[in-house]
């Protein structure tokens, strides 16, 4: 197909993974044929201590690497962090910033998600910034508000379509095993783009890939990816296994 953007369907492997964790890796390799390369592009996001290894791995196939997280600082006295720059070091071309999980447990507010894609672009690694509301917010009928607040204050200045990738990722729908209905996820995603233009300009903002994430599986792949504005998943538990990660891409 012709998508434009082209679609990207990312895994993010969360606190799972060890060095035997290769297999997978190569599974997918092996998975990723002409023709699924041909429609898709694809990329892995294993733990940091994983990330060397799979970029190294990859680098006679097309899946791509990335990590989970940066710190903002390019180096210093910040025990147990890892910069942007050694990210790319080791290979990565993606860095997640702002997933709901570190939004919750490591208190990242906007402004600190937006410091973190500056020294992901200034290292040359392209930022997927995570937004979304939780139930609560849902349920106060203020999800769109909540989408908008995040992403005006964590995509920074210096952002385009060759640095950026943003997910859509309700917290209630990550790893429940609940999706929002198709309409649900049309309307937010439009917003985005929406918002996408006023921020980078119409022709920049028209080639941002934005992806859905939260209980992406082979089973719902197609429904979600082919809703306007979708263009690609970030998938957890089921980008663990080969078989269902490819059965999302091949969604496409
Ligand atoms: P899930 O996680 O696919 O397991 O719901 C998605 C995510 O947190 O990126």
């Amino acid at each position: 197909s012709n998508s434009f953007p082209r679609p990207l369907v990312a895994g993010n492997w969360k606190m799972n993974g060890l060095r035997a964790s290769h297999e997978e890796l190569i599974k997918m390799q092996k998975g990723y044929s002409a023709e699924l390369k041909g429609k898709v592009d694809l990329l892995i996001c294993p733990p940091a201590t994983l990330v060397h290894a799979f970029a190294h791995a990859n680098l006679g196939s097309r899946i791509g690497t990335g990590a989970q997280d940066c710190h903002a600082q390019q180096s210093g006295a910040y025990t147990g962090e890892i910069s942007a720059e050694m990210l790319a070091d080791c290979g990565a071309s993606y860095v997640i910033v702002g997933h709901s999980e570190r939004r919750q447990y490591q208190k990242e507010k906007d402004a600190d998600v937006a410091e973190k894609a500056t020294a992901a672009h200034q290292n040359g690694l392209i930022a997927i910034v995570c937004v979304g509301e939780t139930q609560q917010e849902r349920e106060a009928g203020r999800t769109l508000a909540v989408v908008r607040k995040q992403l005006k204050g964590s995509i920074p200045a210096g952002s385009s379509a060759d640095n950026l990738v943003v997910a859509y990722e309700p917290v209630w729908a990550i790893g429940t095993g609940l999706t929002p209905t198709a309409k649900d996820v049309e309307e937010v995603h439009a917003l985005i783009r929406s918002d996408l233009r006023r921020i980078l300009g119409k022709v920049e903002a028209d080639k941002v890939r934005i992806l859905y994430g939260g209980s992406v599986k082979p089973s719902n792949a197609k429904e979600l990816m082919s809703v306007p504005n979708v263009n690609g998943a970030l998938v957890g538990g089921a980008s663990l296994k080969a078989d269902d990660f490819l059965g999302i891409a091949t969604a496409y």
